[in-house]
């Protein structure tokens, strides 16, 4: 069976990934086998340039194919940040609970659909010494006034997807992979994945 390794050190990004993948034949690997994954400095100007950089520092790194996602979020009414820049949005070390904050003092005075934001997640597909592919998804939504939420990670608790009563983080995990940004990109990176690889 074909090894795939998870671009990642972020453990809810292998769950969310590890589950949205489970029905190809393929063999997830992540950062539980090759603890010594190196950490991608992400300064690309692009979502594209970061996931393109991290499939292929860690495709050379294990000599098998990988495939990383870089997510923003972008905030209508703050110009589309933070963007490329959501893990340091409020500066290092990166901090979700802090960019939240800043998140919500960012956006206060502004209300109801003036607080729309959408997730973008840009998926690439690396295979050592061959070709990148990327490919994205997009769920939109509306920052919340106050976190909700006990589950997922990052803006999970402020992040109310267009048409849905809970916000991601009272999601159950696979409701969020059914309705996010992460989601919709790994269906499309699925043919991809079956293209570049194959099916055994
Ligand atoms: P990156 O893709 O790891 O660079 O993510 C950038 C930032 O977006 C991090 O601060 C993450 O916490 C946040 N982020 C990425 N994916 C999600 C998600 O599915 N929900 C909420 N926040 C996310």
């Amino acid at each position: 069976m074909t090894s795939l390794v998870l671009a990642t050190r972020n453990k809810h990004k292998v769950e969310e990934l590890s589950a949205l993948l489970s029905e190809l034949p393929l063999k997830i690997l992540s950062f539980h086998d090759f603890p010594d994954m190196p950490d991608v400095v992400e300064d690309g100007a692009t979502l594209e340039e970061n996931a393109v950089k991290k499939a292929n520092v860690v495709a050379s790194f294990t000599g098998l194919p990988s495939l990383a996602d870089d997510t923003g979020l972008e905030v209508e009414a703050l110009d589309g940040a933070p963007g490329v820049r959501s893990a340091r949005f409020a500066g290092e070390p990166p901090d979700w609970e802090a960019n939240n904050r800043k998140l919500l003092s960012d956006l206060s005075g502004i209300e109801g659909s003036a607080r729309a934001a959408a997730f973008r997640c840009v998926v690439a597909l690396a295979v050592p010494g061959g070709e990148v592919r990327t490919v994205e998804g997009v769920t939109s939504g509306v920052i919340l006034e106050a976190p909700r939420g006990e589950g997922g990670f990052g803006y999970d608790p402020l992040f109310l997807p267009d048409g849905h009563d809970l916000a991601y983080a009272e999601m159950r995990p696979d409701r969020k992979n059914a309705v996010s940004h992460r989601g919709k990109a790994i269906k499309a990176a699925q043919e991809l994945v079956v293209a570049l690889l194959g099916g055994e």
